[in-house]
């Protein structure tokens, strides 16, 4: 089975976006909801979420050296986006194509929940995706100054349709 490495986006340090939910608490409430429901499935799973870096920089490194302290199959990084209220619906970052099927299949089932599909995009300038020795795909899961994506939200169907676009 396969092994995961999962975190949660920034800390309450450095922070992350804020709009109508703050991105750095609810990608902690979808991140141990992903972990509780995989490891019901029996995969093994590991927590490389950083509370502790004062900086950007720090809180990176600190996720990529958790990361890289494990065997992995993949490094999952969970975060929200935000733009100027406008933006709306879910995108999954992926350093290479080598993470495309796992990629789609989490875009499209968070897409079923009702969010608009951005699809997934090929980003190779950062940080967490080139560093990790594992491959790593970043889930923006929606916006979170999006009236319409704040409505739709829920960290539990969240979390749920990560794990079926994971496992199926
Ligand atoms: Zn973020």
């Amino acid at each position: 089975m396969a092994i995961y490495n999962i975190h949660a986006g920034h800390n309450f340090k450095v922070g992350g976006s804020s709009g109508y939910f703050s991105e750095t608490t609810e990608s902690r409430n979808v991140k141990n909801a992903v972990i509780s429901k995989l490891q019901s499935l029996d995969y093994k799973v590991y927590d490389c979420t950083d509370d502790s870096g004062k900086t950007q920089n720090e809180n990176l490194k600190n996720i990529v050296s958790k990361c890289n302290d494990h065997t992995a199959d993949l490094n999952i990084s969970i975060h929200f986006n935000a733009s100027n209220g406008q933006g709306h619906g879910v995108e999954v970052l992926q350093y290479s194509n080598k993470t495309k099927t796992a990629a789609q299949n989490i875009c499209n089932a968070i897409a079923e929940l009702g969010f608009k599909n951005r699809g997934v995009k090929d980003r190779t300038d950062l940080y967490v995706l080139k560093h990790t020795k594992a491959p790593a795909i970043l889930i923006e899961c929606c916006f979170c100054d999006s009236a319409i994506d704040a409505g739709l939200y829920n960290y539990d169907s969240m979390a749920a349709a990560i794990v079926k676009g994971l496992t199926g």
